[in-house]
């Protein structure tokens, strides 16, 4: 099937810039000039890492982790919660002595943080040494940037944040042969209180289904057989195009590309999730068994506050239809708690949510400030320990109901990715398709391959036996 591209691909001027740099640097830095990519936040910053170095392998790099290597490094930056930010800082300062050290070193930092103009503003003054600032809508421009650092530019600050076409076509280095991060859409245009995504990301943007069918494809044939396809509001996917196709159908579309792999997703919001995507999930055979479905909390008088667009009753009601419509579903859920203006009386109903719904796992955050939120302008009177108090309550509860939930486990056989090391040599890990990670006996020549294993006992972790 074939759809209207209306994604306007403009990195085909980049690749220009690259084939210059390409030159520059073999005669600045000789063979083999090298380049690190410092990554912060989440997935959707772990997959733009992934074009970023694609993008350096392009101009000629060679990436290393090791930062007293580097020719040329970025901090890809996260601006979610107050502590990555310190971090960031913590870590751009090392570029002083880096630069002592090597003075033709270029550094740059990008990202949701570098997006925002009072953290642009305090690079430019406090931290002379960074050459380039950049945000989350013109990373695909990285070779102009580092093409005109190298021909003697001023340093560079951009933060333009248009909500234009999707650039396509940039060159992706995946960290992982099995597993992969696949983009569909960006942006978001909530507004929940507390979250400075749309303020950094800009609106909802979803790709051409066309690209992502054809990324999906040369994934799987590459090997990959556990897909994560990304989003910052993932199940929202399709609004406002004219394709028609939503998220349900598109996961449809994915399940049908031939192959044995995995679909996940991350994160979906509850006002999205519909009946078709809960049958979707059913029906499709390569999607997985899990549904995260951030509630952030119980109380319907804190949910209005957050902005979230449903209530504690909708989200019970939304969980009870998931269960009954995916028997196997596993679910988890994000959950904030200390938001400004709760109490405890609203905290003792996110605990009864908790208790009730039973979640595999859960995130769980004290509130953190974000400036420029409406919810940091909100009166905020409990105090940290008093929310480090609840906060320990909701874990010691999650505690107990994880433990409940493993013994459900116990003598059944699963289908699962082998995907990691035991905690013993001679053991491996795989994930089944929901969220359970089960340990069991294998070398490296299981990794990347799907088996089955019956579940003997627990530990503190899940330990079972291959069935051939
Ligand atoms: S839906 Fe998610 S990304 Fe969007 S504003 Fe709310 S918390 Fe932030």
């Amino acid at each position: 099937m074939l759809f209207e591209n209306k994604s306007t691909s403009v990195f085909s001027e980049q690749t220009v810039y690259a084939d210059r740099v390409k030159l520059s640097i073999l005669n600045i830095y000789g063979e083999n000039p090298k380049a690190c990519v410092v990554t912060f936040g989440c997935q959707q910053n772990v997959s733009d890492s992934e074009k970023l170095k694609g993008m350096l392998k392009m101009m000629g790099y060679e990436i290393t982790e090791d930062w007293a290597l580097a020719d040329f490094i970025i901090f890809n930056t996260c601006a979610v919660r107050g502590h990555a930010e310190d971090r960031v800082y913590g870590n751009i300062g090392k570029v002083k002595q880096l630069k002592k050290d090597k003075p033709r070193l270029i550094a740059a930092v990008c990202g949701c943080m570098a997006q925002q103009e009072s953290v642009a503003e305090k690079i430019k003054k406090s931290y002379p040494y960074i050459d380039m600032v950049f945000g989350t809508q013109v990373f695909h421009r990285l070779p102009e940037f580092i093409y005109k650092q190298l021909n003697g530019s001023p340093r560079i600050f951009e933060l333009t944040l248009d909500n234009s076409d999707i650039v396509e076509d940039i060159p992706v280095s995946r960290d992982g042969t099995y597993k992969g991060w696949l983009p569909i859409m960006y942006g978001c245009n909530n507004f929940c209180t507390y979250c400075i995504v749309p303020y950094v990301r800009g609106r909802e943007r979803s790709r051409d289904p066309e690209k992502i069918l054809e990324e999906a494809r040369a994934m799987i044939a590459n090997g990959c057989k556990d897909i994560t396809l990304l989003g910052q509001n993932v199940n929202s996917y399709g609004k406002g195009c004219d394709h028609g196709i939503n998220f349900a159908k598109l996961l449809r579309m994915i399940n049908d590309i031939e192959g044995d792999f995995r679909i996940r997703f991350m994160t979906s919001h509850p006002k999205d999730c519909t009946v078709e995507l809960l049958d979707t999930i059913r029906d499709c055979e390569k999607v997985s068994r899990h549904l995260h479905l951030p509630f952030q909390s119980g109380s319907s008088r804190i949910l209005k506050l957050m902005n979230r667009y449903y209530d504690r009753e909708a989200y019970l009601s939304l969980i009870k239809e998931a269960k009954a419509r995916i028997p196997d579903v596993s679910l988890t859920s994000d959950i904030i708690v200390g938001f400004p203006g709760e109490t405890y009386e609203d905290f003792k109903e996110t605990l009864s949510l908790v208790e009730e719904v039973k979640f595999s796992s859960l995130f769980t955050f004290i509130y953190s400030p974000r400036e420029g939120t409406p919810a940091a302008r909100m009166a905020d009177p409990v105090t940290r320990e008093e929310k480090g108090k609840w906060f320990d309550e909701l874990l010691r509860l999650q505690e107990r109901i994880a433990a409940e939930n493993v013994k459900n486990y116990i003598g059944k056989t699963y289908r699962v990715l082998c995907d990691g090391y035991g905690s013993n040599e001679g053991f491996v890990t795989g994930h089944t398709s929901g969220t359970a990670v089960i340990e069991f006996e294998g070398d490296e020549g299981l990794l990347g391959k799907f088996v089955n294993v019956k579940v003997d006992l627990y530990d503190g972790t899940l330990k079972g036996t291959i069935i051939k």
